[in-house]
């Protein structure tokens, strides 16, 4: 029998991975697909949350940028979050898979308030939790949150599903023909060379708390069973390269 190389995963999406070919807003379609492609991966018995962006709705920086107050502007990205995570809920839910949502922001009406003890208790139960409305204060990201919770409930890995994006380059592929995807590197390394996998306090958090971080392309059907049972595909992102090739 082949045996998961990791039990517990948090999955990042950003929300874009929800919007389909358009770019942006819901396309309840491809949030149906992408449901069929979790399922999948919990029916093998692999403990799952989720963090999902807000992207595809809300960005609160160029809001900001544009003039809107930071903070205001934040917590409506926030609030887009909460969306997407209710939508992917309801998508899981349809396919059989027992799906609770849990916010930073409470919100009773709409979804449980976020409480560690018992979002793992939902994991023991074999129900995939997503997190939404981020961390719930404004100037952190969505990665940070996968970070933060990855912590929280001792995932074994961050699975940060890409749309389109194979792994992390040493420069843009869609610009420089000899580009070049790792395999595996250090959190260390990410934060020297200022490669963009995920914002800075999310590398720091990543590193300091030594999880792992698998980024992978999204669009290519059963690329999370492939992270999960090992297989090397995108990059692998670590404290200690060598750890992998034991
Ligand atoms: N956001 C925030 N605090 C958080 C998480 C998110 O203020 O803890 C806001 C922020 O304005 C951000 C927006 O929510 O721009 C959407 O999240 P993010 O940009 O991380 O989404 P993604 O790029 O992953 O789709």
């Amino acid at each position: 029998m082949v045996v998961p190389k990791y039990k517990r995963i948090l999955i990042k999406l950003s929300g874009e991975a929800l919007a389909g070919e358009k770019g942006i807003g819901i396309n309840i379609s491809t949030v149906q697909k992408m449901a069929e492609e979790i399922k999948e991966v919990h029916d093998l018995g692999i403990e799952i949350a989720l963090v999902i962006g807000g992207g595809n709705l809300w960005r609160g920086e160029p809001a900001a940028e544009a003039g809107m107050d930071r903070v205001q502007a934040d917590y409506t990205g926030m609030l887009g979050t909460v969306m997407n995570a209710l939508v992917m809920a309801d998508s899981l839910q349809q396919v059989g898979v027992d799906t609770r949502v849990q916010t930073a922001i409470a919100m009773q009406q709409v979804a449980e308030p976020y409480i560690r003890g018992r979002a793992l208790r939902h994991l023991e139960k074999g129900r995939i939790v997503i997190f939404g409305a981020g961390v719930g204060s404004p100037y952190f990201s969505t990665d940070t949150t996968a970070a933060l919770r990855a912590a929280e409930i001792e995932a074994d890995a961050i699975l940060m599903a890409k749309n389109g994006v194979d792994g992390v380059y040493n420069a843009d592929p869609n610009k420089d023909k000899t580009a070049v995807k790792f395999d595996e590197l250090t959190h260390r390394d990410v934060i020297n060379k200022g490669l963009r996998i995920m914002d800075s306090t999310a590398s720091t958090l990543s590193m300091d708390n030594d999880i792992d971080l698998v980024v992978f392309n999204m669009n290519e059907s059963g690329n999370i069973k492939r992270v999960v049972f090992g297989e090397q595909i995108g990059t692998t992102v670590s404290n200690n390269v060598e750890k992998e090739e034991d």
